[in-house]
């Protein structure tokens, strides 16, 4: 099955308060892992950072339905690939705040000093998230081992 690799990135609008963000983590979980959908949606109170894959079909109906989502605007295009391997594939989709990360998280993932996703490229992009989401696989197994 063609399988497709999107991230974008966009503003939170002021409708998106800390429930209709609640509501957007409990409804993503809900229907990615009913529709084969994983990724990653890295967030603070003003941006998203989202990377979605998947079905190619289902990847782009899926990303018309986010671009339509008045708790987003600005929603910018940074990556859209076919590929036949996931990245994120663990994760119905991998919740994470800019808070969550230290700055020592942050300079291993290349980014130092003020973080504004909308002056990442594609592969900056794609390289960030994957080192942010390794970091967080790697804290909740060594919280396991204890
Ligand atoms: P429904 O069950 O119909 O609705 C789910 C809930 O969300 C309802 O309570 C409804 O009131 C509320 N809601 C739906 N649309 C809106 C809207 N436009 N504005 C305000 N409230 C609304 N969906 C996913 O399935 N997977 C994702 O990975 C995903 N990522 C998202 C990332 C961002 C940054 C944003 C803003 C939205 C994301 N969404 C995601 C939500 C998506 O835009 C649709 O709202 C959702 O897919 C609709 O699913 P549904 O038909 O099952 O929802």
């Amino acid at each position: 099955m063609a399988l497709a690799r999107l991230i974008y990135v966009s503003r939170m609008t002021e409708e998106c308060d800390m429930e209709s963000l609640q509501r957007i983590l409990t409804v993503s979980r809900r229907n990615n892992l009913a529709k084969g959908i994983t990724g990653v949606l890295f967030y603070d109170p003003k941006f998203f950072l989202q990377c979605l894959e998947g079905p190619v079909e289902v990847v782009n109906e899926l990303y018309a339905n986010i671009l339509r989502d008045g708790r987003h605007t600005r929603v910018t295009l940074l990556e859209y690939h076919d590929t036949d391997r996931r990245l994120f594939g663990n994760w119905a989709m991998a919740f994470l705040r800019l808070n969550d990360l230290t700055p020592e998280m942050m300079a291993q993932a290349g980014c130092s000093g003020r973080f504004d996703p909308f002056t990442l490229g594609s592969e900056e992009a794609r390289g960030f998230l994957i080192a942010i989401v390794g970091q967080r696989q790697a804290q909740l197994e060594s919280q396991k081992e204890k």
